[in-house]
């Protein structure tokens, strides 16, 4: 049987190498840039008013007081957006608005607040200093300055950034596109009525969801029943344009393993037994895309929890990396809640809830049985509990490596 070390870096190397895409700015929001992002301009690009007031020189009001206001002509209104440069003659004020240019000569800003407000004579009943209320230009960023290192996340606050700057494109990883298709003669969709015998496809819509949540663009196929030919004509349709194909099902030690019975004659494709639990049977390689192209190909069981934990362990690194993005879930020591035990040989990821996060080592409840068929629990968890292969049984208070969830 092979580790799961060894299978992850089996998968991990069928993925492309992060490659840079440039976005409209807007579209980049969750990506990470690839290259440091320097200003184009300075921020803000001109001095500008940082208060409703007037702009004055600072030294003709100095004396300003409640009792002894100073009057000054308002020689011009400045709203912002005007674009023409006016200058301060000496003894007079310009109407200024938050984010209007200063004009030249002018060195404070005298809030309305302080003032009576007057639109020809204006009354100001105190003092300011020298460049108060005034945002100078260059005082956020200087032009020429990096905005944004490389592998930055981009967040509302970076769009908004990059916005500002004037940078309408960005050059981010491209997210990969990821063609999911689950396999099962049994598999009927929801919102439709259930045979004896039939089960409702849960497994395509939970790894397309994974593989968004993994920063990659999702392509839900309709399920294929057990049927070779079937499947491999829809292989066929869905390789051209996918940087990567996920199955579900057909891959264990059944009579009608579709997958496998389609694939195990390519060369380029192998099916082992992993040491782990859930998810033993696995399967990854290349198929070959219409114009020749070799795609990858991960083959997951069909069993759900199998299929997520398997995704989770072997797909979602890979998926992450591609996009520059840190590939492991947080990992962190806990203390075990409950006992356990775990089959030797075999590393099991148990479903688990984190109970208490106020310490370092938080206490981690096991839910739900091993068998990989209940989605109830693995719903509930918000942790897998990573049990080495050598280990078949712990205590309660026992330490435990956690992976979290979410
Ligand atoms: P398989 O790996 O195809 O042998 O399937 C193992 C178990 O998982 C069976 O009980 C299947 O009915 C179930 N299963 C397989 N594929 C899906 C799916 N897409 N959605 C829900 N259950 C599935
Ligand atoms: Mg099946």
């Amino acid at each position: 049987m092979r580790s799961v070390v060894e299978h992850q870096a089996v998968v991990a190397a069928l993925f492309p190498a992060p490659e840079a895409v440039r976005l409209p700015t807007p579209d980049a929001l969750g990506l990470v840039t690839m290259g440091d992002v320097h200003a184009p301009i300075s921020l803000p690009g001109f001095d500008n008013s940082a208060m409703d007031g007037y702009a004055v020189r600072a030294a003709e009001i100095a004396s300003a007081t409640p009792e002894h206001p100073v009057a000054l002509p308002v020689a011009h209104d400045i709203p912002a957006g005007r674009t023409d440069s006016l200058v301060l003659a000496p003894g007079t004020a310009h109407r200024i608005m938050t984010g209007a240019p200063l004009p030249e000569g002018a060195d404070a800003v005298v809030p309305v607040e302080l003032t009576d407000g007057s639109t020809s004579t204006v009354s100001i009943t105190a003092a300011v200093e020298v460049g108060k209320h005034i945002r100078a230009a260059g005082s956020d960023i200087l032009h020429g300055e990096r905005a944004l290192p490389s592998g930055t996340v981009i967040g509302a606050s970076q769009v908004g950034l990059l916005s500002a700057l004037g940078i309408a494109e960005v050059t981010v990883a491209r997210r990969l596109r990821v063609v999911v298709l689950s396999t099962g003669s049994e598999l009927v969709a929801p919102g439709t009525e259930l045979e004896h015998g039939q089960i409702y496809e849960s497994n395509g819509a939970m790894l397309t969801a994974a593989v968004t949540e993994a920063g990659a663009i999702a392509r839900h196929l309709h399920f294929v029943p057990d049927d070779v030919d079937d499947f491999l004509a829809r292989l066929d349709t869905v390789a051209d344009d996918a940087d990567a194909i996920i199955t579900s099902g057909g891959v264990s030690a059944g009579a009608f393993e579709v997958v496998k019975d389609a694939l195990s004659r390519n060369p380029d494709v192998e099916f082992v037994k992993v040491a782990m639990q859930p998810g033993m049977p696995q399967g990854c390689g290349h198929i070959a895309a219409p114009g020749g192209r070799r795609v990858p190909i991960v083959t997951l069981p069909g069993n759900p929890v199998s299929a997520l934990v398997s995704f989770e362990v072997f797909i979602r690194p890979p998926l992450r990396a591609a996009a520059e993005m840190s590939p492991h879930r947080p990992r962190v020591h806990a203390r075990l809640g409950s006992a356990v035990r775990s089959t030797p040989g075999k590393r099991q990821f148990l479903r688990g809830v984190i109970r208490s996060d106020d310490g370092a080592a938080p206490i981690i409840d096991p839910i739900g049985p091993p068998a990989s068929h209940h989605l109830r629990y693995l719903a509930a968890a918000d942790a897998l509990i990573d049990i080495p292969p050598e280990v078949t049984e712990l205590a309660p208070d026992d330490d435990v490596e956690v992976l979290r969830l979410g």
